[in-house]
C-alpha cells in the first residue's frame, strides 16, 4: 500500500453540472472519500485546479486582460477551491492545512516544503494552492511538482472518466481502456491525461500517474491499497 499520495482534482470537479462554482454535494462527497484514505493511515496531499472559476488562457483571449494577469487570477481561483475543501474536510474531523505558492497569509500558510512534509507525517491533509506560483503553468504541473517534492508514491488524477482510452469513449463504442501506458507513449500519442510539462516532470522523476474516476465510490482507496477491483489507468515506466 502506498503511504503518501497526491490527489489532483480539476476545478470543474467541484462544480457539478453547471461547470461553474462549487456544489456542496460534490464537495461533501469528495471529502468523505478523502477521509477514508486518512483513516487508512495514508498521507494525503491535494491539488485542486481553478477552472470552475477562471482559466488564464480563456480570460485573456479577448486581449483586454494580459495572459500573465489572467493566470494570476486562475491561481487565486485555486485558493478559493482549496479553502472550500479545507472546510469540508474539517467538517468531517480531519486536520487540514492549506499551503499556497503565493503568499496570502491571512488565508493560509505559504508553501514550505519541510513544513508540508511535517504536516503529512502528523496525519494532516495538505492542500496545495496557487499552482506553482508562476503564470504559464497548469495545476496538473503544479500537482506533479508538489507530488515529487513531498515524495508521494503516485499522483492520482481524479477525473470523470474511468481511465485512459485508445479513443474517445463518448464517441466510439469500441473504445478500449488502457491499463498501462509508458510516459513516452503518453507524450507521443498526446493523450490528454495531463499536459506535456506535467508528464515530462513525472517521467524525469519516475512518478506514476494514476488516472481514475472520482465518482466511483471507494475506488481511490482501492487503488492506493493495490486492490484488484480498483479501476484506473496508469502512466509509468512499467512497459
Ligand atoms: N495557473 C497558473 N500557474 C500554475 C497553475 C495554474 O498560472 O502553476 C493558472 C492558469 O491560468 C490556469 C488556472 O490557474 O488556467 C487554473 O488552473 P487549471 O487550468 O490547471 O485548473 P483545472 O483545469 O485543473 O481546473
Amino acid at each position: 500500500m502506498a503511504k503518501r499520495v497526491l490527489v489532483k482534482y480539476s476545478g470543474e470537479a467541484l462544480s457539478g453540472e453547471s461547470g461553474f462554482g462549487i456544489e456542496s454535494k460534490i464537495l461533501d462527497y469528495l471529502a468523505r472519500e478523502l477521509k477514508t484514505l486518512v483513516e487508512a493511515g495514508i498521507e494525503v496531499g491535494i491539488v485542486i485546479g481553478g477552472g470552475n472559476f477562471i482559466r488564464g488562457v480563456s480570460v485573456s483571449q479577448g486581449g483586454l486582460i494580459r495572459r500573465t494577469s489572467g493566470d494570476y487570477m486562475g491561481m487565486l481561483a485555486t485558493m478559493i477551491n482549496g479553502v472550500a475543501m479545507q472546510e469540508a474536510l474539517e467538517y468531517y474531523g480531519l486536520d487540514v492545512r492549506v499551503q499556497s505558492a503565493l503568499e496570502i497569509k491571512e488565508v493560509c500558510e505559504t508553501y514550505i516544503n519541510r513544513r508540508a512534509i511535517r504536516h503529512l507525517e502528523k496525519g494532516r491533509v495538505v492542500i496545495f494552492v496557487a499552482g506553482t506560483g508562476n503564470p504559464f503553468f497548469t495545476t496538473d504541473t503544479a500537482a506533479t511538482l508538489r507530488a515529487v517534492e513531498i515524495g508521494a508514491e503516485m499522483i492520482i488524477k481524479a477525473t470523470k472518466v474511468d481511465g485512459v482510452f485508445d479513443k474517445d469513449p463518448a464517441k466510439f463504442d469500441d473504445a478500449v481502456m488502457l491499463r498501462q501506458i509508458g510516459y513516452d507513449q503518453a507524450l507521443k500519442d498526446n493523450i490528454k491525461v495531463m499536459d506535456d510539462t506535467a508528464i515530462a516532470l513525472a517521467k524525469d522523476n519516475t512518478l506514476p500517474i494514476v488516472v481514475c474516476n472520482m465518482l466511483r465510490e471507494g475506488n481511490l482507496l482501492k487503488i492506493i491499497q493495490g486492490d484488484s477491483g480498483a479501476v484506473y489507468s496508469k502512466v509509468s515506466n512499467e512497459n
